[in-house]
């Protein structure tokens, strides 16, 4: 079933419940499952890809796949590998370096996880040259997604790529994946919950979009993966193979709404700040792990404003002083031009706040409709021996407890985080 969800969106046959057009994704075939690497070539002829092809994976992932590729195309294509060292940092000169290795190439085939997706999709956007993504880990949600999340000038930042031509993912390729990397893609998808929560309390507080379908479509995907842990620690091929499913999904919902809002919220927020402010002091982290510590945490805050009967808020107006001495010239003012989007004037206050007289109780239960418990949470990412708090990822607790408390202050995306600033205590 969820396979047909997947082709669905291929073919079009969805619709945006809001216009009735159908949702186009440029996407065209996604295979997934044993053994689909050896459709490889028929995919290409049927893709009518072009001829001169370069197989850009890292040490470990050409091993994994890259080679077998290379081998089954090198007869009716001319390809070139390209072997990256691997944890390679997805920076400006690593960039140029690939396009300089592969500017003879018509298009690519990206053989990795993350971080190769996220080169080798740059690259087809700035070169107009096609790609096929290969996973080589369930990992993360970002082969799906139409951005790229580079370092630039030092800083991390998500830049405009393109999505895929089509997606191979093998499950006998998959299953193998180091422990790590699967963790990592569980504890990226934990953040649906919290994410959703987010977006249905701004869309509530601010009329920012809400768009419930683009959560619905991975409802069935994360109900059977959250409830089988189990069997995804055994690495169950069915289990691996429903964990890419909904990576996959989640990353395509960001595409359909075009922002990132649908699979990261505070959680994303918590762990960005850490990755920005404390750069460097902490050894590699990897996102997903990230993500696992700071939705239970996010879970935890929402749960704790949930629990209120009503709630009154008062105004907020950000200020330019404090913001800038905290961060900074250069990062204070890019911040305070986001943040500003959420001053609340003291008449917009006085409104919501008989807003949340009449229907506080309704938001409330909307919200927790949709809410899986941190208590939930946290056992899901036990049952794989997945990190749960922060000190699991070395991080300190000053660091931690300063990053839950001002990476509001960086976007202007509104979250329980900015309620709880605002929330009047009683
Ligand atoms: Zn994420």
């Amino acid at each position: 079933m969820p396979e047909k969800l997947i082709n669905d969106l291929i073919a079009g046959n969805l619709k945006k419940p809001e216009t009735g057009e159908s949702i186009k994704i440029p996407i065209r075939k996604i295979l997934i499952g044993s053994g689909v690497i050896k459709q490889i070539l028929s995919l290409l002829s049927e893709l009518n890809f072009p001829k001169r092809i370069s197989i850009i994976s890292d040490d470990n992932t050409h091993l994994a796949a890259g080679a077998e590729i290379e081998r089954m195309l090198c007869k009716d294509y001319e390809v070139s590998s390209v072997v990256l060292p691997p944890d390679l940092q997805p920076d400006e000169r690593n960039i140029e370096l690939l396009h300089a290795y592969t500017s003879a190439s018509e298009a690519y085939i990206a053989v990795g996880g993350g971080t190769i997706s996220d080169i080798v999709k740059y690259n087809s956007f700035q070169q107009k040259k096609p790609y096929i993504c290969f996973p080589t880990c369930p990992s993360v949600n970002g082969f799906t997604s139409s951005t790229s999340s580079l370092i630039i000038s030092g800083y991390k930042k998500s830049v405009q790529a393109t999505l895929p031509k089509a997606i191979i993912a093998d499950t006998d390729i998959l299953v193998q994946a180091p422990e790590r990397l699967i963790i990592t893609g569980l504890g990226d998808c934990m953040a649906r919950p919290t994410a959703q929560a987010d977006m249905l309390l701004s869309h509530h507080i601010l009329g920012t979009a809400y768009n419930k379908y683009l959560f619905d479509i991975q409802n069935d995907y994360e109900k059977e993966l959250f409830e089988n842990v189990n069997l995804l620690a055994k690495r169950s091929f069915t289990a691996i193979e429903n964990l890419m499913s909904l990576l996959l999904v989640s990353g395509l919902s960001m595409h359909i709404s075009g922002s990132s809002q649908t699979a990261s919220g505070s959680e994303h927020l918590i762990a960005h700040y850490m990755e920005m402010m404390f750069d460097g002091k902490y050894p590699h982290i990897y996102h997903g792990e990230q993500i696992a510590v700071t939705s239970i945490t996010a879970a935890k805050i929402q749960e704790s404003l949930l629990a209120k009967e009503l709630i009154e808020i008062k105004p907020i107006y950000y200020q330019e002083k404090p913001i800038l001495k905290k961060f900074g010239e250069k990062l204070g003012k890019r911040f305070l031009d986001e943040v500003i989007k959420k001053n609340i004037t003291e008449e917009n206050a006085g409104k919501l706040n008989q807003k949340f007289k009449e229907n506080w109780k309704d938001i409330r239960q909307q919200i927790l409709d949709i809410h899986i418990s941190s208590e939930k949470l946290e056992e899901i990412i036990k049952s794989i021996k997945g990190p749960f708090t922060y000190k699991h990822l070395t991080w300190e607790h000053k660091d931690y407890d300063e990053a839950i408390n001002q990476c509001a202050l960086t976007r202007d995306r509104f979250t329980f985080l900015d309620l709880a600033m605002i929330v009047r205590q009683n």
